[in-house]
């Protein structure tokens, strides 16, 4: 049987381990024209192309910040803008040393008869895309699933169709070269408690990882963006609950479900402050637990809060809007290697 990734898997693997590097996360700027019109919404400022240019050409200028992330997920009309001075982002990046990767999800929609679940759409003509991002230099690329817990969820059936589409998305990128992010996010939402964090991220981690078998996917070349496992936001125990407990309840479930073979594991933030996301991330780090893969990050909005605000779309705040970023960036890559120094 011929196997899946073929003339691209010593590569595959390859950028998955330059991805893991010790003490470097990913940089998720992937939101979608809707989504960063919510994060400008905040600061006020006008979602249009010129102004979501300039503010990704803060990000990717930021000096030095290529100390921290291995990588950044883009949205594809940012990975074909080009900096004020006429440079590609690509050329940026690569310069600084920083993968890129493409989100290739078109988002969510309901799946009928489920209490609120969603399946996630992009798998027409996924083939042709990947193989166009390969040759715009992207070597890998993110797939977001969405799962809640309630009454009646994650149920069986919302498991099984995520866990299938993220697999067949992977098997698809990892032919032509790209290393898939799955992302099984579950998310923080709602009253439950830390042990229904546990049940549910356990089994749709199970179910995924059962899915990525029966895809035949090549796992060395593949990277993991779970939610860290919490009491939802809307539990009396969220803000008691500390971060040596988030970590050793997120450990626990990975060490019962991925494999060794997968080198790296990278949060999300998932509406989680920044400061928690460090020390979150730092805690994992820091617990004493058998630990085969990279734990690092891929955040969104825990990277970029305070860059957002600090900039507030202003020519003239150009340098603490990058201050604040390259500060998020550092501490995170502190957190991986355990050595975050709290800031409270
Ligand atoms: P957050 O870190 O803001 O959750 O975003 C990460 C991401 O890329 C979700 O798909």
């Amino acid at each position: 049987m011929p196997l899946v990734g073929g003339k691209y898997r010593q590569e595959l693997a390859q950028t998955a381990q330059a991805l893991s590097q010790r003490g470097k996360g990913l940089l998720a700027a992937d939101e979608s024209t809707g989504t960063i019109g919510k994060r400008f919404d905040s600061i006020k400022v006008e979602n249009n192309e010129s102004n979501r240019r300039d503010y990704r050409e803060l990000l990717f200028t930021t000096k030095g910040w290529g100390q921290y992330c291995s990588g950044v997920i883009l949205y594809d009309e940012t990975l074909h803008q080009k900096a004020a001075d006429g440079t590609p982002f690509t050329e940026l990046l690569k310069k600084e040393g920083v993968i890129s990767g493409i989100k290739l999800d078109k988002g969510v929609v309901p799946i009928p008869g489920t209490e609120g679940e969603t399946s996630t759409q992009g798998l027409d003509g996924l083939a042709q895309r990947c193989a166009d991002y390969y040759s715009k230099g992207v070597r890998f690329a993110k797939w977001r699933a969405v799962l809640n817990i309630n009454k009646s969820s994650p149920s069986q059936l919302g498991i099984t169709e995520n866990a299938h589409t993220l697999a067949r998305y992977a098997a698809i990128c990892q032919e032509n070269g790209l290393v898939p992010i799955v992302e099984p996010e579950v998310l923080m939402d709602g009253e439950h408690s830390l042990e229904d964090c546990i049940e549910a991220t356990q089994s749709v981690l199970a179910g995924v990882v059962k899915a990525l078998h029966d895809h035949h996917i090549f796992l060395e070349g593949c990277v993991l963006k779970p939610n860290m496992v919490t009491p939802g936001q809307g539990h009396a125990s969220y803000k008691t609950t500390s971060a040596q407990e988030v970590a050793r309840a997120t450990v626990t479930v990975l060490q019962r479900t991925i494999p060794p073979a997968i080198p790296g594991i990278f949060f999300l933030s998932g509406g989680q402050s920044e400061e928690e996301a460090s020390r979150n991330l730092n805690a994992i780090n820091a617990l004493e637990a058998a630990k085969p893969w990279a734990l690092s990050f891929s955040y969104g909005r825990a990277l970029q809060k305070s860059a957002l605000s600090a900039w507030g779309g202003k020519k003239e705040n150009l340098q603490a809007g990058q201050d604040a970023f390259a500060q998020r960036a550092k501490a995170n890559s502190e957190a991986q290697l355990g050595k975050y120094a709290v800031s409270l």
